[in-house]
């Protein structure tokens, strides 16, 4: 038995190994725990100041976010000065996947995120490219299908964002099969647990073999983060499944290894029979959803302003209403789609949504007044409703 293998005490499901530089995810090993940097990657001694925070907590795996030919070549020298697992994060960048490969043991992509750019090029070709890198270089692929930006094809045949998040999975599966490449885990991820646990139940069942990252996306700040993660990791590990996780909080930069902590708490509890959550979540009461960062935040303030959003909400606690912070404009325009009051930060100005329709861009001093606004209005609307009901 490998040493890998001597430190796991969950019961696990068998998935075919997948190989991350000298780290085995799945087939019967322990479980990995990941985190990704949320300095700029061209902010090099930043990110190395991160990955060793990170490492020193433990993380198997550090993510990094490349969009840039600049990213790329900050990345060839942050991989000279550390021996960390490293994988890198692709949005519509697809091709950097080419430039990146011999720099690190993972390529995470996004199939919702193939579609956007050279609309021309088979969402098929796009994936043989990445691939095809991947391969020459021996990393690992993860195939990241997100509830938050679901391939628009399937979201639009599919019955519910389970199916259509499931569908995706299994279009790409298809891909690898055809590719003859085995080395990939898939994540389903959202910012909701139950459907965190749902979909990959189903995962499970119908891939028996794939090796699962599993995650709660935009868990927000702690307590609450934990709290979301728990329960879909709990009722998870508790059915076998999990090969390698990631806990994706909102924390100060200095603070990062928080995620790995809770990771590998939650792990330990599990192991040793320490349940804490209730078999299913009840969202009762204000829902604030805020993203982990990453090196795409584009203005600072984004993490004190989720916790300025976090107070100034405390009044509206009983209320069943979502608000979303998020960090970018990459990602946070589809993530805030299905949030009663969603806000995405821009370099200069914060964008600010209602229930999906946008209000406007204010400025990171006037978007507090101007959120209590429609938070106010919202729960008159909602009380008004209730008096007439
Ligand atoms: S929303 Fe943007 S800043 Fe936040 S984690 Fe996602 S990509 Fe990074």
């Amino acid at each position: 038995m490998s040493e890998q293998n001597s430190t796991s005490r969950i019961a696990r499901r068998k998935t075919r190994p997948v190989r991350v530089g000298d780290l085995i995810i799945g087939d019967g090993n322990r479980i990995s725990v990941q985190s990704m940097c949320a300095t700029r990657t061209q902010d090099i001694e930043a990110t190395l100041g991160q990955i060793a925070l990170l490492q020193e907590r433990g993380a198997d795996i550090i993510r990094v976010a490349v969009d840039s030919k600049k990213d790329v070549e900050a990345l060839g020298v942050i991989r000279e000065r550390t021996n960390a697992r490293l994988v890198v994060d692709l949005q519509e960048s697809y091709k950097l996947a080419a430039s990146v490969a011999p720099y690190v043991q993972k390529i995470r992509y996004n199939p919702g995120h193939l579609y956007h750019h050279e609309k021309q090029t088979p969402v098929f070709e796009k994936v043989r490219f990445i691939v095809e890198a991947a391969r020459k270089h021996s990393c690992a692929v993860r195939i990241g299908v997100n509830f938050g930006s679901l391939d628009p094809e399937q979201a639009g045949n599919a019955s519910d964002p389970i199916e259509a998040a499931l569908a995706s999975a299994a279009e790409h599966i298809g891909y690898m099969e055809q590719l003859n490449f085995e080395n990939f885990v898939v994540s389903l991820k959202s910012s909701d647990p139950n459907d965190v646990i749902e979909i990959n139940k189903k995962f499970a069942e119908r891939h028996p073999l794939i090796p699962l990252h599993l995650g709660v996306t935009e868990s927000g700040m702690l307590p609450m983060g934990e709290v979301k993660t728990r329960v879909a990791f709990e009722n998870l590990f508790a059915a076998g499944i999990g090969d390698t996780v990631r806990v994706s909080l909102t924390l100060p930069y200095e603070e990062k290894y928080k995620e790995i902590e809770v990771g590998k708490k939650i792990i330990e509890d599990v192991q040793a029979g320490r349940f804490r959550s209730v078999p299913k979540f009840e969202q009762k009461g204000l829902n604030l959803i805020s993203c982990p960062s990453c090196s795409r935040v584009e203005n600072e303030s984004f993490v004190h302003l989720a916790a300025q959003v976090r107070e100034l909400s405390k009044y509206a606690a009983d209320e069943d209403i979502t608000i979303a912070v998020m960090g970018c404009r990459v990602n946070g325009p589809g993530e805030t789609d299905d949030a009663d009051l969603g806000l995405w930060c821009a370099p200069k100005h914060v964008n600010f949504k209602r229930r999906g329709e946008l209000l406007g861009a204010f400025g990171y001093d006037e978007i507090l007044p101007r959120l209590k606004m429609e938070l106010d209005a919202l729960i008159a609307e909602r009380r008004q409703k209730g008096a007439q009901a």
